[in-house]
């Protein structure tokens, strides 16, 4: 029977850590702070509640934030000159654009998010630092929060920092926001990663190769136990809701979780898992290129 992975404590964790150093800093330098910066345009209800989330956490540890509502109507070029004007404001240090956009004007999500100053781009999406992060340039960019996310939770559930060196490590789907950054996050601690999507053949055989699974593919259930690796450490990405009755709704995760908690060493639940870490890795980063930016170091303590 594996053992829970409880993202909620170890994301818990993070965001402690990153409130301790914060307090440190502003001693330190009178003056300090790092200030997260959210862009929203239109009012999608999913959205507003993970924002909500984002800025509470953030405000609990005492960092700054910005939030920019934006239009439905908003165009692109004016949707772009609000992120030059972040960008340029020396008191923001991380910008995120929460997706999906909710416009009634056609626009190039991408373009946008390019926009951001990749020494700003906390959620690590720009060209930029997906390439930098691509090329194993660890040092020189800003790692996706979900996928970054998943490294620590196999770092901290296996209690081993270098867990993923040497390792076979299979990442079930390629999108630009988590499969494809958490295989190169993954090959770059030295895991021998293998990334699995759509065409894939023989799914279940190449799963069960893997001594680290990590699943981002947006289908409930997917991932069965029999696909599992004796002791594999499975990280389960899902988020696949179920309306139910009455307006409630019950979250899966696209791993089965009942079967494959009995194969699995370590295994994350859904919900409580990743969810809660994409947020805490968020505030880290923000707080990081604050550090960064503001003071012209590198946190090595983090
Ligand atoms: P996308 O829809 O962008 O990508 C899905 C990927 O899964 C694609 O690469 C696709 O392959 C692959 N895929 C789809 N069906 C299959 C299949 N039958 N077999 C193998 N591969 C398949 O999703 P995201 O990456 O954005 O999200 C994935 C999941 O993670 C979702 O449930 C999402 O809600 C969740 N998520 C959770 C976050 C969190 O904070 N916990 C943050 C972001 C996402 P192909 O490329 O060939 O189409």
């Amino acid at each position: 029977m594996a053992k829970l992975i409880n993202g909620k404590e170890i994301s818990d964790k993070v965001v402690k850590e990153v409130g301790e150093e914060l307090q440190k800093k502003k001693e330190e330098h009178p003056g300090f702070n790092a200030c997260l910066a959210i862009v929203q345009v239109g009012n999608r209800s999913d959205s507003n509640v993970y924002i909500r989330n984002k800025l509470k956490k953030a405000a609990d540890i005492g960092m700054g934030t910005r939030m920019v509502n934006l239009s439905q109507e908003i165009t692109q070029p004016e949707l772009e000159a609000e992120i030059d004007k972040l960008n340029n404001d020396p008191e923001v240090d991380g910008i995120i654009v929460q997706l999906p956009l909710d416009c009634v004007n056609k626009i190039d999500a991408d373009a946008v998010i390019d926009r951001i100053s990749h020494e700003k781009d906390v959620d690590g999406l720009t060209r930029e630092n997906a390439g930098r992060l691509m090329r194993g340039e660890l040092d020189r960019t800003i790692f996706p929060c979900t996928p970054y996310g998943c490294l620590h939770l196999v770092q901290e559930a296996t209690g081993d920092k270098n867990f993923v060196q040497g390792k076979r490590v299979v990442v079930l789907g390629r999108s630009k926001i988590v499969g494809s950054p958490a295989a190169a996050l993954f090959l770059w601690h030295n895991g021998t990663t293998t990334i699995c999507h759509s065409k894939t053949q023989n799914l279940p055989e190449v799963c069960r190769s893997a001594d680290i699974l990590v699943v981002a593919i947006g289908k409930a259930k997917f991932v069965k136990g029999d696909w599992v690796k004796p002791g594999a450490v499975v990280i389960d990405c899902g988020i696949n809701v179920e309306e139910l009755e009455g307006g409630k709704r019950k979250l899966y995760g696209d791993v089965d979780f009942d079967t494959a908690k009995e194969v699995a060493s370590h295994i994350t639940p859904v919900p409580g898992g990743v969810g809660p870490m994409t947020v805490a890795m968020l505030i880290k980063n923000t707080y990081l290129q604050a550090v960064e930016r503001r003071l012209g170091a590198k946190n090595g303590s983090l």
